[in-house]
């Protein structure tokens, strides 16, 4: 049984990638693994990130020599210009991903005694803004193949104090939008697409973060569009686009920067971008849909290929997911099929063959800030002692802590190269699944 199965996955490698075939034999033959004192798979990094280039060196330097550094002209074209590839009506840029859903949750007035509705698979982030309005956050397990929140448990978290649903499109690939919405709509809850991942990534043709009543960006710096800083609402819906600019920027009206304001709409915040970072994004612009292209190319092919390892389970995107941003390359590694070679130790064995990778996210729901957060002065009166007693057992996420243990990441970089780079990872894994019980017992 077990040579039949290394026989067809030869066969099958070896015909569906002719380029593979050279490190297909590398990985099947006696080659010892770096970790164990072998050759690394790969000698050189990848794409280096942030993407340096002398058009945004010069679109920076022009902001500074202008001596218009407040929120102005590159912010308006960059809002137009992000607004329109992502074909949404209004763009509000902000200082960053986070405040980007800080205020989306507050110009939909979320506050103390609502409650939001999270998946515990994702950056602090989506929560943190959740706890900053006093609302409760309540979880949604994880779907283990998708990643992302399973729509299956939406409904049952659903009740007359939600206030939003925040699916988070991880990755950059997509949560499943039509369930989400579906139920959303039922039930009337507005929903805040996190796509703070997701550049780029569309469901049926369309933006990720314009199916919701806004969705939220982060440009920070490791993110595919990226200015070390920065953020952005899209939205359909002029309210809420008037609504999240007063929210954002003490209260002034929509596409008013500075004088003359009346100081209208509640509770406010600066959250203003400033015109460096747009000059930073304007920049990448021209180059964004070809890296995106690139990234879904390569990952495509290196699930194709990895599908094939024993173990090595790729993130399955849902069918109305036309275009993944693949921000990170996500997979689940089984180690009963690698010997019962820990995670840890397959991560070290492949960082040794020069291909970079990391553990994940740990399990949201039952970090330390949420527990404080919850025991504060504020939330015991607002929701009483006993609702935040029995808070961590109502919001156990059992599908995600056995994903949190089996997650494996590569960063969106590594899928910018030529597809000779995909093979190599392929290769490195391979190696190490065919050397997995001596480098478990080493
Ligand atoms: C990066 C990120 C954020 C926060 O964005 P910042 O710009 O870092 O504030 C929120 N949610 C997710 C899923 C992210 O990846």
């Amino acid at each position: 049984m077990g040579d039949q199965v290394s026989r067809r996955k030869f066969i099958a490698t070896t015909t569906s990638a002719g380029v593979g075939l050279a490190f297909t034999r590398v990985g099947q033959g006696a080659d010892k693994p770096a970790a164990l004192g072998g050759k690394p798979v790969r000698g050189k990094g990848y794409a280096s990130w942030p993407p340096v280039t002398s058009a945004t060196e010069k679109l920076v330097g022009e902001v500074v020599a202008s001596g218009r550094w407040y929120r102005g002209r590159s912010v308006d074209e960059f809002e137009e210009a992000f607004a329109k590839i992502n074909q949404a009506k209004y763009c509000v840029a902000t200082a960053s991903g986070t405040t980007a859903l800080l205020t989306s949750l507050g110009a939909l007035g979320v506050g103390p005694g609502d409650e939001v509705i999270v998946p515990p698979y994702t950056f602090m982030a989506t929560v943190s803004v959740v706890l900053m309005h006093y609302a409760m956050p309540v979880f949604v397990d994880s779907d283990r193949e998708t990643f992302m929140m399973d729509p299956g448990k939406l409904d049952a978290a659903i009740n007359e104090r939600t206030a939003a649903i925040i699916p988070v499109h991880i990755g950059g690939a997509a949560a499943d939008l039509d369930s989400i919405l579906a139920i959303a709509k039922e039930r009337g809850a507005p929903v805040i697409e996190d796509a703070c991942q997701a550049h780029l990534g569309q469901w049926r043709k369309l933006g990720l973060g314009t199916w919701g009543t806004s969705g939220c960006y982060s440009f920070q710096v490791s993110k595919n569009l990226c200015s070390g800083e920065g953020g952005a609402i899209l939205t359909n819906d002029e309210t809420m686009a008037n609504k999240c600019f007063a929210f954002h920027n003490c209260c002034r009206p929509y596409g008013r920067s500075s004088a003359g304001v009346a100081y209208d709409g509640g509770r406010n915040t600066n959250a203003r971008i400033t015109e460096f970072q747009a000059a930073l994004l304007l920049g990448q612009l021209p180059h964004v849909e070809q890296r995106a292209k690139t990234r879904a190319e390569n990952a495509a092919y290196l699930s194709s290929i990895l599908g094939e390892i024993p173990g090595i389970v790729p993130a399955r995107l849902y069918e109305g997911c036309t275009r993944s941003a693949y921000h990170l390359y996500m997979f689940r590694y089984e180690r009963e099929k690698f010997a019962n070679l820990p995670r840890n130790k397959f991560i070290k064995a492949l960082r040794a063959e020069g291909v970079p990778c990391s553990d994940g996210y740990g399990p949201l729901n039952k970090v330390g800030f949420i527990r404080d957060a919850l025991n504060s002065r504020g939330y015991k009166r607002v929701y009483g002692e006993a609702a935040i007693k029995d808070w961590a057992e109502r919001n156990a996420c059992p599908e995600n802590d056995r994903l949190c243990q089996e997650a494996v990441w590569f960063m969106q970089n590594m899928l910018l190269g030529p597809r000779s780079d995909m093979d190599e990872i392929a290769a490195a894994i391979r190696k190490i699944h065919a050397h997995a019980a001596a480098l478990a017992s080493a």
